[in-house]
């Protein structure tokens, strides 16, 4: 075990002073995070300190290293939804022209710009990006927004009288303590563990390994479980290999296409209608259009591909049957069917509380008491407040992952980044006129 250092950072004093916001994870909302609170500093506007923490590269799960993706497939949304998108601050009255046109600096074309790479991809037709190289643009905004990152793996989370302390550890084994006045979780989790331990039913981060390395297991009849962005990606690399039959098992009637629309992608990048609508009616949008879905052109590669159905069902049981596995498939309205195959790849995606496994014994405490009971992601999800943070805590913790129910679709991904650093960094006075603008019906410019 190596040394401990504090690393503390200048204490919430008074309105206008400055406070630590620790994010943990080096993805597009730290990023989004990080630049709008430089922007802010750089007119002279409050923002808290940002202090990120990542395990391994900024980007890491947009490379082959993270676990999710080999960096070779292609992003779903448009790049362009980048980490001010749709840059379109409600920070306050008066000064978001201002802070809408010092992010365009932290865009992706200004980043395409200075690669010298402009003109090749509007020329191109504006192609997604394959995700190594979102990746590069990410770091590329670490590295113009001065980043201050801590590279270390953060190991547990307790709760102190102004806010959290957060210890991590880096590479060498050298442990690090944070202190924070304001907490953000970011990203889906670990993506190593598997419906069974069994050598032929593979998690997503050993796909990932296995098909880089191009040393996936022969097999000619493949399932993949899982409806989403990370099935989509799976499938995408699969169909690229030779298995005789490929099955996409969801629960779901069918396997639906992102609805890319403008009227279902405004509802993603303008949160303002969300409130008016339904919880049910919510639940139906982010149904429709987000969980278990996949992109377009995802789609169209599986469509034009006659090896690959669609089964529904939820798989309850994995067994083992010689050389292959037996899935056990229910659905509410039928006996249990079983479907043998060589090879399944666990692609059900994050787990949305993996991070509660950080938190120590008293501050689960502590948001059981501000949720009103057990953690249960319903609970959580309905206490996600307009800043995403969990409303009634002391100490912020903005659960962006978690807030699409309650404040929009767009905030768990990449369809607005920049109403997602607005919201995290809005002090007091900033939020209430820019609240009661909302409540008057007004956009505030
Ligand atoms: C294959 C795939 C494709 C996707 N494509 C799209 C898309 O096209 N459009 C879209 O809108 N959404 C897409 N998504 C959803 C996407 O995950 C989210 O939109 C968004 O990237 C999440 O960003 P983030 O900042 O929350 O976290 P991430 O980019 O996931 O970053 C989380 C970071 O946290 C780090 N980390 C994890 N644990 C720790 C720890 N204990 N300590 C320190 N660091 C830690 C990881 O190393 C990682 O770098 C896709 C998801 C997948 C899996």
């Amino acid at each position: 075990m190596g040394a401990l250092t504090l690393a503390t950072g200048a204490r919430a004093g008074g309105v206008g002073s400055v406070e630590t916001l620790v994010v943990v994870g080096a993805g597009p909302k730290a990023l989004a995070v990080a630049a709008k609170a430089r922007v802010l500093r750089e007119l002279d506007l409050p923002a808290p300190r940002v202090v990120v923490v990542e395990a391994n590269a900024v980007g890491n799960n947009w490379l082959p290293t993270g676990g999710w993706t080999d960096g070779q497939h292609r992003l779903g949304t448009s790049p362009e939804k980048d980490v001010g998108f749709p840059y379109r601050s409600t920070w306050a009255r008066g000064r978001n022209r201002d802070i809408n046109e010092a992010m365009t600096a932290y865009s992706w074309t200004s980043f395409l710009i200075e690669q010298g790479t402009y003109a090749e991809w509007i020329d191109r037709g504006r192609p997604s990006p394959q995700h190594h190289v979102w990746a590069k643009y990410l770091q590329w905004v670490a590295r113009a927004t001065d980043l201050e990152l801590i590279h270390a793996t953060v190991r547990s989370i307790a709760a102190t009288a102004d806010g959290w302390r957060v210890s991590a550890v880096d590479g060498d084994g050298n442990a690090t303590e944070i202190a924070a006045d304001g907490l953000m979780i970011t990203g889906p989790g670990h993506s190593e563990k598997a419906l069974a331990k069994h050598p032929r039913v593979l998690s997503i981060a050993e796909f990932w390994d296995l098909a880089g390395r191009r040393a996936l297991p022969v097999a000619s009849r493949v399932a993949v479980v899982g409806g989403g962005e990370t099935a989509g990606s799976a499938l995408d690399e699969l169909v690229r290999h030779g298995m005789l039959s490929i099955s996409v098992i969801t629960p779901r009637a069918t396997i639906y296409t992102r609805g890319e629309s403008f009227f279902e992608n405004s509802l993603f990048s303008d949160p303002i209608k969300w409130s008016a609508l339904s919880i049910e009616e919510r639940r139906e949008v982010i149904r429709r259009t987000d969980r278990g879905v996949f992109s377009v052109r995802v789609q169209e590669s599986l469509i034009a591909d006659n090896r690959v159905h669609h089964l529904q069902g939820r798989v309850v049981r994995v067994a083992d049957q010689g050389d292959c596995v037996a899935l056990t498939m229910r659905n509410d309205l039928r006996a249990d069917q079983v479907h043998t195959v060589d090879l399944v790849i666990d692609a059900t995606g994050g787990r949305p509380l993996w991070f509660l496994e950080l938190f120590d014994a008293n501050a689960v405490d502590l948001i059981e008491l501000a949720v009103g009971g057990e953690l249960t992601q319903a609970r959580i999800e309905s206490a996600i407040g307009y800043d995403l943070a969990v409303s009634g805590l002391d100490g912020k913790l903005f659960l962006p992952n978690l807030a699409a129910l309650t404040q929009g679709p767009g905030f768990p991904n990449l369809s607005c980044l920049g109403n997602l650093s607005d919201r995290v960094l809005q002090t007091t006075a900033a939020r209430s006129t820019t609240a009661n603008r909302h409540v008057s019906g007004l956009r505030v410019h």
